[in-house]
């Protein structure tokens, strides 16, 4: 086992060959998700005027307090059509622009009766023209994923679309004579099949293009074949027939396609058998059949080749700091990725461990809001241990 890859070397090997994939214009409205291929700069100044941040008056700051006249309206979109002179004020709303000779408006609540203003400073309740962003600035940087607050930014800073890597088109394909597809009856032997809708979901949730193929026996004939045609894609992932019973064909169907193995077989728990290899441009990830070994495998190895190939900046998966509320057995040889409960104590990130760590268990596993990640050794991390955790 010492010879096998850990986890930061394999992930390494995998973003090795994860270049960022080519781009294309994508209208900002549809951007939500995607990765920004070169950085996205204001369109215009923000606020483009300055405006006011409140319904109140224009006003000359010299002339408050004081009884002043009101000269014209500023609305949002109507801007006033005259300036304000000594002694003068404009009824203005919030985001209508704030007129020439004013420089500071006076909020309505602080006014009696008419026109009667109180003391405002030069500048108060004015958001000044480029106090966001300035025409030309970065409003969000190459390699960086767009959110909802990213895309509105955008959109307020006059962006009209992002230049974004295209999305991953990544081909998903079962293993395994037992596997039948829920809704069906069981014969005696059967399983649901499971791992292509759990790695469906994972895929698209990381920004991927999903194509499922149809399941196939552990059949070298119907291997290739599904194999062949899963090549063509620029992800493959495959579950099942990657460990070291007869049944497994899967790493030596991949050979025969010229697929060559970068890796076979982490020293991570769950999900050792995981292989990793090429073929001109398209990156092969074979996953384990057990659902919890699928679902670590994915998160540790797939989910980042997908964010390299769309260009994050950095694609690593995050771990975050946090304590055990419970003793936790380490693995002498593998490090493992224990499902917990993570939540918030006294301040602090509490990693309950779940009943129920075997790699079958994906039930189990489906209470987990965690993967903790318990480093190999000898004896038990205590409760209280500082460990990292993935957030799933
Ligand atoms: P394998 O990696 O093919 O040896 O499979 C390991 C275990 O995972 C076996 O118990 C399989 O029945 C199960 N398994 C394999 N593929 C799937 C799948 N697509 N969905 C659910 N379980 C699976
Ligand atoms: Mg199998």
């Amino acid at each position: 086992m010492g010879d096998l890859p850990g986890i930061d070397e394999a992930l390494a090997l995998v973003l090795a060959y994860a270049r960022a994939l080519d781009a294309e214009d994508v209208p900002v409205a549809a951007a939500a998700g995607r990765v920004v291929a070169e950085s996205a700069r204001a369109a215009t100044d923000l606020p483009p005027f300055a405006s006011s941040a409140m319904d109140g008056y224009a006003v000359r700051s010299a002339d408050t307090p004081g009884l002043l006249t009101v000269v014209d309206h500023s609305a949002a979109g109507r801007p006033a059509a005259r300036r304000v002179g000594i002694g003068e004020a404009v009824v203005i709303s919030t985001g209508a622009v704030v007129p020439d000779g004013a420089d500071a408006v006076c909020p309505v609540e602080q006014t009696s009766g008419n026109v009667q203003v109180e003391h405002v400073a030069r500048g108060d309740n004015i958001r000044p023209r480029g106090g966001d962003v300035r025409a030309g600035d970065v409003v969000v940087g190459a390699g960086e994923r767009l959110g909802p607050p990213q895309v509105g930014a955008l959109a307020a800073a006059g962006v009209a679309s992002v230049h974004c890597a295209r999305r991953p088109r990544v081909a998903v394909l079962a293993t395994g004579t037992e596997l039948r597809a829920p809704g069906e009856p069981l014969e005696p032997g059967e399983i649901y099949e499971s791992n292509t809708v759990l790695l469906a979901a994972q895929l698209r949730s990381a920004g991927a293009e999903v194509s499922l193929l149809e399941a196939v026996r552990d059949d070298e004939e119907e291997i290739r074949a599904a194999l062949a045609r899963g090549l063509e894609f620029d992800v493959l992932v495959t579950s099942g027939g990657v460990s070291v019973g007869p049944h497994d064909l899967v790493r030596a169907a991949l050979a025969d396609l010229g697929a060559e193995e970068v890796f076979w077989r982490v020293a991570v728990k769950p999900g050792k058998p995981v292989a990793f290899a090429v073929r001109s441009g398209t990156l092969v990830f074979g996953l384990p059949g057990n659902p919890v070994s699928s679902l670590v495998g994915f998160e540790l190895l797939v989910r980042p080749a997908l964010r390299a190939l769309q260009g994050e900046r950095d694609p690593r998966p995050v771990y975050l700091p946090g304590r055990l509320a419970a003793p936790v057995r380490r693995n002498a040889l593998r490090d493992e990725l224990v499902r917990a409960r993570a939540r918030v104590a006294d301040g602090a990130v509490e990693l309950e461990p779940l009943e129920g760590q075997d790699s079958h268990m994906i039930v189990r596993a489906a209470a987990a809001n965690a993967l903790v990640l318990v480093a190999r050794g000898e004896g038990e991390l205590p409760r209280g241990a500082a460990v990292s955790y993935l957030s799933i």
